[in-house]
């Protein structure tokens, strides 16, 4: 059975894939060292969602890497681009984040709301988005929208 609302996301080789439920509650750019190294740019386009609304339908390649403390993050190993990675906030409550440039449409994703660890940002920006400075500072707003964004969705219905 597939549901209308799922969209698809694979990776760049496409060994790796999975569906997504519905439209991600959340987006932003991280401009972290882990994500610089990662993504291999500048910062990363990364979707939030409950890691139940994330279903990986072929994943016999991906890999989870823990470079931070809490970020399990999946990458291909076929074609080395991440693809998938999971928290778990409490036992039982986990969210996954997909790459924005992972989803085959693009048009059902919400708009960036922030940037996050800008001070490791190496270019001026002008985008009308947000930007946040320091460690404790982009883990507070970030942690903030996503709880912020999960209440909305569960009051959208
Ligand atoms: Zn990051
Ligand atoms: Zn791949």
């Amino acid at each position: 059975m597939t549901n209308k609302e799922e969209i698809h996301c694979h990776c760049e080789c496409g060994k790796t894939q999975l569906n997504v439920a519905k439209p991600p509650m959340l987006r932003f750019h991280c401009h972290c060292t882990i994500c610089q190294k990662l993504y291999k740019q500048p910062f990363s386009d990364v979707t939030v969602m409950w890691a139940k609304d994330a279903k990986l339908i072929q994943g016999e390649f991906i890999e989870y890497r823990r470079p931070g403390l809490l970020l399990k993050r999946g990458v291909c190993t076929q074609c080395e681009q991440p693809i998938l990675a999971t928290m778990t906030l409490f036992p039982g409550v986990k969210l996954a984040f997909v790459p924005a440039n992972r989803y085959g449409d693009q048009s059902l994703l919400p708009k960036p709301s922030a940037h996050i660890f800008f001070h490791r940002s190496e270019t001026a920006m002008d985008d009308g988005i947000t930007k946040y400075n320091g460690f404790v500072k982009s883990e507070l707003i970030i942690s903030w929208l996503i709880v912020k964004s999960a209440f909305a969705q569960l009051f959208a219905r």
